[in-house]
This record gives C-alpha cells, structure tokens and sequence, in this order.
C-alpha cells in the first residue's frame, strides 16, 4: 500500500505549512483567541484562497478535493498550527450537508462556502443528546406552506458568525428514533433565532440556540423529510476524521517542541533529554505518534465504505487519538516544567486543542463501548 500523499496534496501540505508557519504565530493567535469574534477575517478568506475550504468538497460538488486524504491533508496542518478557525463547522459539517443534500438553489451556496464569504454552523446537539445523534428533541411542524420550528440547540459552534444554520429537527417520532430527523437551512436573522454566544477552553467560540416559533419555508428543508439521520452519521464520521487529524497535527508540534526543549534546557550543566527518565518518556511518545498516524490513515482510507466498516474505524480511531493525544500533552507539559504552563508558550494552546478535542464527536470512553458494539453486531 502506498502511503505518500498525491503530488497535488502534498503542494495543498507545503502551502498551508508555509503559509501558517509564517502568519500564525503565537501572539498572534492569542490575540485571535481574545477577540471579540474569535476568529480572524483576514486569515480565513486567505485560508480560502490558499484551496482551504475547496480542498474539502468534491469536483462535483465544486470543489478539489473531498476525499478521506484531502480532509486529513489539510485538517493535520490545520492542527499543526494550532488554528482556531472554524473550518470543520462551515465547511464539513454545515457545508458538507449541504453539497450532499441540498437542491440546485441550496447548492448554489457552495460556491459561497469555497470562495470563504459565508459563515455556517451546524446545530444538531442539545442539552440531553449528548454523543447519540438521533436524540433530537427540537421539533418541526408543517403549518400551510411553512415549517415552523421549536427547540433548543446546545454548543453549536460558530453560530454567532454563521449567516446561515443548518438545523436538525424531529417531524415525527421520540427522541432517540432514527427515523423522523430533517435537516433546514435556516438564514441566522430569522425571526425567532436567539444566539448566546461563550467562548471555548481552547480557541473559537460557540453558542445556545434557541428557537423560538422559527418560521422557514418548506423549501429550506435539505433532502427528504425525516431521513437526515444517514447523511448526519456520514458527515459527522468525516468531521471526526478531520478531528483526528487535527490532533494528529497538534500532537506533531507538541512532540516537537518538547524534544527541542529537552534538547536545550540545562539542568546540572548537561542538557535535560540527556537524562535518562526522560529519553523514555520521549521515546514512549514517539510510539505512541507512530500508532496515532496509522490509525488516522485507517479512519481516513474507511470513510467512503459501508457504514459498519466505516464507523468501526472512526471509532476506533476517536479512541486511539484521545488517549494518545492525551498521554503526549500531559507528558509534553510534564517534560517541560512551568514554562509549558505560560499562554505565552505554543505548547500550552497546542495541549489545550488536544485534550479538548476528544470532547467533541465522542469521547475515549463512547467511542470504545462504540467499537465494541459495531464489531459485535
Ligand atoms: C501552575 C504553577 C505554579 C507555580 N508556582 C510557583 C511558585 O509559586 N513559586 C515557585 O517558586 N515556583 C512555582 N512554579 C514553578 C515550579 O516550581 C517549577 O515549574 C518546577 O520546579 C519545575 O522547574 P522548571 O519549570 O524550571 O523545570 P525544569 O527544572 O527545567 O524541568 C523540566 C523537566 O526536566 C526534568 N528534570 C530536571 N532535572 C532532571 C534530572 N536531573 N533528571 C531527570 N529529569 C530532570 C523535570 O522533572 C521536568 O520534567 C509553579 C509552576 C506551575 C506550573
């Protein structure tokens, strides 16, 4: 099996690691952090012009990419950098369900989404749901030629700069059915949206949602009544992947930089990775990035195969990732001593995104009870 990248992602891999090496420091993106929206203009549409967002849509869909190995080409960098940028929100969650599901008119906003001029948010999760995807309490009523919608939408990230939602709501059945979830695309200023927006642990912001008697018309619902489920479970296997890259990247820089600290940093006159406590702990982390690798490679070579195989290896690689992410930011901030522990300091962003990042799309422990009932079924 050949592993090296295309020729045309590893150009998409030089690129964006020149171009965050150069322009995405730590100052500056502790300012990013401290602001008000979060996020920076400026980076984003260059991002974009850069084929950030492209590379994560289909040729057919608009854009160049939007295979397994496109999305962890650019998502590893992404991480590498420790960008705080919501890409995985605008444009594989909310921008993927629509370029799966939408009509020609919805699809016209892809376009948009690729040239980085709107802004999305996917709000699937509530205060109850949860990792379960179908447990969508949040409901969808046909009233004459509209829809009119109630619920409440829990950590919807980007929502305060998203132009447009893309919201789940239940037509029919129990929370916790499959059947009876549709997806709407919902413009942000509709009468009855409220958004509270808070700022997260490790960079960019998200928010509550409520909506409150939220008119759209039937036009706004993305594919068929009641049969989201499906195609929220293949974008959400995708963002999980993108995910795992991304702390794949993260977890590249907190080794690196540790190792260069062990490399200078003197105690008793001798350099500190001399001593041999802790050339094993860093050896021990070099293993552990070995088997991280393989197994986003895995998730990322699965996600265009039927679902039970599909989601074995997301889960198997959410599992992996979140305990090797974990032991090798503790361990990097360990190896360092106080200065790991400075916001000043890369590493104590980069160990932040790791750690944070298993709380999203399943943690260690979901994924592994996951694992388990997929192989058994
Ligand atoms: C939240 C926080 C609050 C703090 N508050 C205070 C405070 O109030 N007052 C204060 O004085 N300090 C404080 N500190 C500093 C703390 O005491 C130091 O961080 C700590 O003593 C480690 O020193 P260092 O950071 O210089 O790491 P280093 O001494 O550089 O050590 C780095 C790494 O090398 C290892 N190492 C060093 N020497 C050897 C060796 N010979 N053999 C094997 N391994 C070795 C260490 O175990 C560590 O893993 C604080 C630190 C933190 C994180």
């Amino acid at each position: 099996m050949n592993f090296e990248l295309t020729e045309e992602r590893q150009m998409l891999q030089d690129t964006l690691r020149r171009y965050l090496r150069e322009k995405y420091d730590t100052a500056t993106r502790n300012k990013i952090i401290a602001s008000d929206a979060g996020y920076s203009a400026e980076i984003w549409s260059e991002l974009a012009e850069l084929g950030v967002i492209g590379a994560l849509f289909t040729e057919e869909q608009g854009g160049f990419g939007g295979k397994g190995f496109d999305i962890t080409t650019v998502f590893e960098e992404l991480g590498r950098a420790g960008v705080v940028e919501p890409f995985l929100d605008t444009g594989v969650l909310a921008g993927g369900l629509i370029a799966d599901l939408g009509t020609d008119d919805q699809k016209a906003h892809v376009e948009e989404i690729i040239a980085g001029s709107l802004q999305l948010a996917f709000a699937h999760g509530e205060p109850t749901s949860r990792y379960d995807l179908n447990r969508v309490q949040t409901t969808a009523k046909t009233d004459g030629d509209d829809i009119v919608l109630n619920g409440h939408k829990a950590v919807v990230v980007n929502a305060e700069a998203a132009d447009m939602l893309v919201v789940s709501a239940r037509e029919s059945g129990e929370p916790g059915d499959d059947a009876g979830i549709s997806l709407f695309l919902v413009p942000a200023d509709t009468k009855g949206v409220t958004v509270q927006g808070y700022g997260l642990l490790a960079g960019g912001r998200a928010a509550e949602v409520m909506l409150d008697d939220v008119k759209v018309p039937a036009s706004a619902r993305l594919g068929d009544a009641g049969k989201a489920l499906p195609a929220i479970e293949a974008r959400v296997a995708k963002a999980a992947v993108a995910q795992v890259a991304e702390t794949l990247g993260a977890m590249e820089t907190a080794t690196r930089l540790t190792r260069d600290y062990l490399g200078t940093r003197k105690q008793f006159g001798r350099p500190i990775g001399s001593f041999q406590a802790l050339a094993h702990r860093m050896s021990d982390l070099q293993i552990e990035m070995e088997q991280a690798r393989s197994s986003v490679i895995n998730a990322a070579g699965h996600l265009e195969s039927d679902r039970a195989i599909r989601e074995s290896h997301v889960s198997a690689a959410k599992n992996l990732l979140g305990r090797a992410g974990r032991l090798v930011a503790e361990e990097s901030i360990q190896m360092h001593g106080g200065i790991a522990m400075t916001q000043e300091y890369e590493l104590a962003h980069i160990a932040k995104r790791i750690v944070m990042a298993d709380h999203r799309f399943g943690d260690t422990d979901h994924h592994l009870e996951r694992f388990i009932a997929l192989s058994a079924a």
